[in-house]
């Protein structure tokens, strides 16, 4: 069971403000401005972030005998988005304004609003044709479709020889690579390959936070199967996937398939269901796990004249692959992660009049394990103090904090999801060699000895990680 929540909305403005003062997430570029929906992870955002990607590793590679990985180049060779359509198909319909050159999607809310215009008294309302960003100015073009993925030019000469486009999936990383990591591990199907890098896409709306973005990493697999049997392994990695979702912490209620229309599919999919997440404005994807058949190999054998079939020793037979793809982003499950955890509760002693803010972070997904925190930077309590910091960091990504009062410190632990503090006291040095082990959820304090530290914080974290879903 997830760990009791008091709050029933997380406010996405106080959340993006912690994640800022806490060094979470920046807006990035910040010192000119900003740069339209570009996102920074700060210190603890990157350890945030590098938790997810590990769990994922782990899950999908290193516990696993029939997964390998691959870090492919995100420039890829211009025919790569011929064959898997994105040179062609991969646009929205746009409309461009006349005088700004701003482009709104045909769906663009803004747009349905009709004008108003006239007098106070006897307003005139006329459908939008014009421009909603440069006040009625322009006039807005026809519908055209727009390519989504970003150019540029490979070498110094700018010409349609040298066009290349950043990658807007990984996923044909992979399948490029097909034949090169067949020949060289000898795997045999069932088999997949996993990846997690950047993509990009030049999103033309996007927004909430790190949801939607134009520059963002991607965690995906692709796992060939022998046709006929793709359907049940269909099966297999929606369980899998939602299960992996579960076991990072997220609770069960935000959490739900859902099943792709066949309007909704990509013209080379079979099948497709979304992982998607409770978000505070509505379920949103989180993950698309699809059966993309064989289009993808046969399209790229196509293309390139190269064999991407596969011969099965067992029954004598060649064929070419079916695919389970599971294509998940890094940046929309932390944001799901921060959403799940970011909780209010008034301080239980009522000593405080503030309400306590914490991130309830399974263990395995907190940036920092442990906070060692000397009662105060008295000189008798500082040796020691620094000396179990010494040691706790040689096991767990930890940090040392001595400034302002001890209860203010917990806060700023609580305030970033760490699990535990370690507290040296003045009865430490003098008395008994023990510290007392404070937890985030319950404030709850036990003390043991400094020799018995380590195993007692890995006892206690794994507790904690039972209680906010199975360990990642
Ligand atoms: P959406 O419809 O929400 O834009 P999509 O269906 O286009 O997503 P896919 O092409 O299936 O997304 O990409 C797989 C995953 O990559 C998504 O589930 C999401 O987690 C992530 N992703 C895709 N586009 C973005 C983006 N612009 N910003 C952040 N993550 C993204």
């Amino acid at each position: 069971m997830a760990q009791q929540r008091y709050l029933a909305q997380v406010d996405m403005g106080k959340l993006v403000s912690l994640c800022k003062r806490r060094g979470l997430v920046f807006p990035g570029s910040e010192i000119y401005g900003g740069l339209g929906s570009t996102w920074d992870y700060g210190p603890l955002g990157v350890e945030l972030k590098r938790n997810v990607k590990e769990a994922w590793w782990r899950a999908t590679v290193h516990r696993r005998d029939d997964v390998v990985g691959l870090d492919a180049a995100i420039l890829m060779h211009p025919r790569t988005w011929e064959a898997s359509g994105h040179a062609e198909g991969f646009a929205d319909p746009l409309m461009e304004c006349t005088s700004c050159n701003q482009r709104f999607r045909t769906d663009d809310p803004r747009l349905a609003a009709p004008i108003k215009f006239g007098p106070q008294a006897t307003l005139y309302e006329m459908p939008r044709r014009t421009c909603p960003d440069c006040g009625g100015v322009g006039t807005l073009t026809d519908p055209r479709m727009f390519n989504l993925m970003f150019k540029t030019f490979v070498g110094p000469v700018e010409d349609s020889a040298s066009q290349a486009w950043l990658r807007p999936e990984t996923a044909q990383g992979i399948f490029v690579n097909f034949a090169s990591v067949l020949a060289a591990t000898r795997l045999k199907l069932p088999f997949g390959i996993a990846q997690i890098g950047k993509s990009f896409r030049n999103e033309i709306t996007p927004g909430n936070f790190i949801f939607r973005t134009r520059e963002f990493e991607q965690m995906e697999l692709e796992y060939f199967v022998k046709p006929g049997t793709d359907d049940q392994w269909l099966d297999y990695w929606l369980k899998e996937r939602l299960n992996w979702y579960l076991g990072l912490g997220l609770r069960q209620e935000n959490l739900r398939l859902r099943e792709h229309g066949k309007d909704e599919l990509a013209h080379y999919a079979k099948a497709c269901s979304d992982v998607e997440y409770r978000f505070p404005w509505g379920w949103a994807e989180l993950e698309g796990i699809a059966n993309r058949t064989d289009f993808d190999l046969k399209r790229h054998s196509d293309f390139s004249g190269q064999d991407l079939s596969y011969f099965d020793q067992e029954t004598g037979e060649r064929y070419t692959p079916y695919v389970i793809e599971p294509s998940g982003g890094v940046d929309r499950t932390v944001l799901a992660l921060l959403v799940d955890a970011y909780d209010e509760e008034p301080d239980p002693t009522g000593k405080e009049k503030e309400v306590r803010t914490v991130l309830r972070f399974h263990p395995d997904i907190a940036p920092v394990k442990v906070a060692v925190l000397p009662l105060s930077r008295n000189e008798k309590l500082v040796p020691t103090a620094r000396q179990v910091y010494a040691t706790v960091r040689q096991r767990f990504m930890a940090q040392y904090d001595d400034a302002q009062s001890i209860g203010r410190r917990y806060r700023r632990q609580d305030e970033v999801g760490t699990p535990l503090c370690v507290t040296v006291d003045f009865q430490t040095v003098e008395q008994d060699n023990q510290v007392t082990i404070r937890h985030r959820d319950t404030m709850a304090q036990v003390r043991v000895p400094i020799p018995e530290l380590v195993p007692a914080l890995e006892e206690q974290l794994a507790a904690m990680g039972q209680t906010s879903g199975p360990t990642a």
